[in-house]
């Protein structure tokens, strides 16, 4: 799995040393599933060349999302009276029928009045699962290559450090 220069605001329960100054500092930028984090002071939050916080539009998702519910509702509405006005149409022309066999000589009026509003958009919207509410930055480039870098090296220890007790302990991982 690759880092994605996306980083969540956190609050830590212990301060650690920032990141740029080694500072102790509670606010944390983690990735999503926290494969990396780094402690930084909310300070350089604001520094653009360490990272850029991220308009969070998810909340307008969110926003609309609600939105939509509402409009459903209220299509689902004009939809139910648009049935009854169907029927009571369907009514209306049953009774014009039965005038037209009392009144042969009269043109069938071709109903269009029919108002054919369309369909409001929404309902096959996708679901969006509401997101943590932290705030988003993305980290300078420079700032993540360096985390990329220092992700690749952990990896790689924590690599070596679980296969490397196991490996004299099986046969079956020898070449077959
Ligand atoms: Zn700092």
């Amino acid at each position: 799995m690759s880092l994605q220069n996306v980083y969540y605001k956190r609050t830590a329960a212990t301060a650690k040393a920032c990141y740029i100054c080694y500072k102790p500092s509670t606010t944390v930028l983690a990735t999503v599933d926290t494969t990396d984090f780094l402690y930084t002071c909310p300070v350089h939050l604001t520094d653009p060349g360490f990272a850029t916080r991220v308009k969070d539009h998810d909340n307008d998702d969110t926003k609309k999302l609600s939105a939509s519910a509402e409009e459903i509702a209220r299509v689902k509405q004009e939809w139910e009276e648009k049935q009854k006005r169907m029927r009571e149409k369907q009514k209306q022309k049953q009774k014009e029928e039965k005038r037209k066999e009392d009144d042969k000589q009269k043109v069938p009026e071709e109903s269009s009045t029919s108002d054919k509003k369309p369909e409001a958009p929404g309902a096959g919207q996708p679901t969006v699962s509401p997101r943590p509410t932290h705030e988003r930055y993305v980290l300078h480039r420079h700032i993540f290559n360096l985390r990329l870098a220092e992700h690749r090296k952990r990896r790689q220890a924590a690599q070596a450090k679980t296969l490397a007790p196991r490996l004299p302990g099986i046969p079956s991982s020898t070449m077959s």
